[in-house]
């Protein structure tokens, strides 16, 4: 072994959002973990800026809730689209890229989506990481690897250095939508396809004026997409084709709708738009999260991002159990089993909703599911979760899974600023208000916490719902059976692969 080599649980590669997220949730669980990216920091250009609240429970698991900044859409600001003749000029309908929630009084979450530029986010991630332990290896790109029965080995390069070898028991490939790790493995893809290509620019411009009403997106005639990443950076989305910096003044002051104020042009941008989802998200010890795994439009959802960083999450636990010997590797299976069909619903409901610019092909004809049920009510079905029938629908709104296993666990507030959620995510927890179950828990290893709100969680006082590492319920049992403790071992025991 040469002086540079290095040993390591889990090898990530890729320095995204997906990527830098799996390092953040494995670090935070304890795993030693390194991180290569090829680039040296995050992309001047970002692309995603809205992250769902979802993202956002998980970000306030790991202790990063107080450091997202303020933003105007974390107020409520800029998530509506109309489309228009242009900034100041007049606005016509309000196109929906989602569609619109139904009225409801139900708090489904102790925080709110976040409007944060990528090229913000992202180092907010990678910093909480590094903090956390994580070994993250800037410009440095993997150049091969290989699997056997025991690990991976990769050997990678640093800037103008000699290439070393990363010896892992498992790699994550966070590499993006292109995926050579994907491609090396052969796994196939399913979906549209390429649809589009797409041009942008993004600028400086005092703006902010005229952003009224929630409404931040906007779609003008004969123009394009603009929209802003709401820290005074906007940007417009093109048809493809060459523009030099005299057409993009025009096509910025066009859409504006005003030429007497100072723009800058800070980068431009060509995106291929695509939407396909990995037929396998795992070979070997080697798994695929987000773009690598899924490449989901940016419309009618945002689900590219946020999507890929719940991956990272369900596998960071799953393999810090089996790492720390808690677990059989079988649990690693479920990974595929409960993220690729939430990643093939999400392509669905794209193509299910109006795009409001009619250029993806057909739409496809399927039952529509409002954000809230996509973002705290999909549901999975694995063999770490027992109870999940066949015949329920993939989502549904919180209220009426009622504490469903395969789902994630309810939000109620325990004490101010305390929410349910709150309790899960270190551990296995059993919610229950029995002395017996309590015994029952001790006995199985497993946390105890006592819940007023039962009712939530779909149990009566003598229930208990087992609550997994990822704040998704493993099993319930509504009433309580003449064997507590078997009845909970035994689903503990079967949900969690476990090893004892
Ligand atoms: C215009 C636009 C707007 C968007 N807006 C949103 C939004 O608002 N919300 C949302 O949720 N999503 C949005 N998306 C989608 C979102 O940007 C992507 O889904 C997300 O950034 C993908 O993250 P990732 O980490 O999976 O992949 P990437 O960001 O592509 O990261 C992959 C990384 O792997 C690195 N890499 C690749 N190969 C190697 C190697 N061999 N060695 C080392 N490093 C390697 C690359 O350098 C790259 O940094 C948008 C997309 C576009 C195009």
């Amino acid at each position: 072994m040469k002086a540079t080599d290095v040993k390591t649980s889990v090898l990530v590669v890729g320095g995204g959002l997906a990527g830098t997220s799996a390092a953040l949730f494995l670090a935070w669980r304890g795993v030693d973990v390194v991180l290569v990216e090829k680039h040296p920091g995050s992309s001047p250009h970002p692309r995603a800026v809205g992250f769902n609240a979802r993202v956002g429970e998980l970000l306030r698991a790991v202790g990063l809730e107080d450091e997202l900044p303020e933003s105007r859409m974390s107020r409520g600001f800029g998530v509506r689209r109309v489309r228009a003749e242009s900034l100041v000029g007049e606005k016509y309908d309000e196109t929906f890229w989602t569609p619109p929630a139904e009225l409801s009084d139900v708090e489904y979450s102790p925080v709110r989506g976040v409007g944060v530029a990528q090229d913000r986010m992202e180092p907010l991630l990678r910093d909480k990481a590094r903090e956390l332990g994580a070994d993250i290896r800037m410009s440095t790109r993997m150049l091969e690897f290989s699997q056997d029965d025991d690990g991976v080995t990769a050997v990678v390069q640093g800037d103008g250095g000699e290439p070393y070898e990363i010896r892992a028991d498992y790699l994550v490939a966070a590499d993006g939508h292109r995926s050579p790790v994907r491609e090396q493995l052969g796994i196939t893809r399913t979906g549209r396809g390429y649809m589009h290509t797409s041009r942008s620019v993004l600028f400086r411009a005092e703006l902010q004026q005229y952003l009224k009403d929630g409404i931040g997106q906007f779609v003008i005639d004969d123009v394009g997409f603009l929209t802003t990443y709401g820290d005074g950076r906007w940007v417009l989305m093109l048809d493809d084709g060459e523009y030099d910096e005299a057409e993009l003044r025009r096509k910025i002051f066009q859409a504006i709708g005003r030429d007497d104020l100072d723009v800058e042009i800070v980068t431009t941008g060509k995106w291929t738009i695509s939407a396909s989802v990995a037929d396998r998200f795992s070979a070997g010890r080697v798994f695929l999260a987000g773009d690598a795994a899924h490449t989901l439009p940016p419309s009618r959802g945002g689900f590219g991002a946020n999507v890929g960083i719940e991956d990272a999450h369900n596998l960071a636990w799953k393999l810090a159990a089996v790492l720390a010997g808690e677990s059989r590797a079988e649990l690693l299976d479920t990974y595929d089993a409960e993220r690729r069909p939430v990643a093939t619903l999400c392509h669905q409901q794209i193509f299910a909703r109006n795009d409001g610019h009619n250029r993806d092909g057909e739409a496809e004809e399927a039952t529509l599911y409002d954000n809230n049920a996509m973002h705290f009510g999909v549901l999975y079905r694995s063999a770490a979760v027992l109870g999940a029938g066949e015949d329920l629908p993939p989502a549904r709104l919180p209220e009426q899974w009622n504490g469903q296993p395969g789902t994630r666990a309810p939000h109620a507030w325990i004490e101010p600023r305390k929410s349910t959620l709150d309790l899960f995510q270190r551990g296995w927890v059993l919610v229950a208000d029995h002395p017996q179950w309590e015994e029952a828990a001790q006995r199985a290893g497993v946390a105890c916490e006592r819940v007023e709100q039962l009712d939530l969680f779909g149990l009566s006082e003598k229930g208990a719902s087992l609550v997994r590492p990822d704040g998704y319920v493993a099993w319930r049992s509504a009433d309580l059976p003449d064997d507590p403790a078997g009845a909970l071992e035994s689903a503990f025991s079967a949900t969690s692969a476990g090893t004892r």
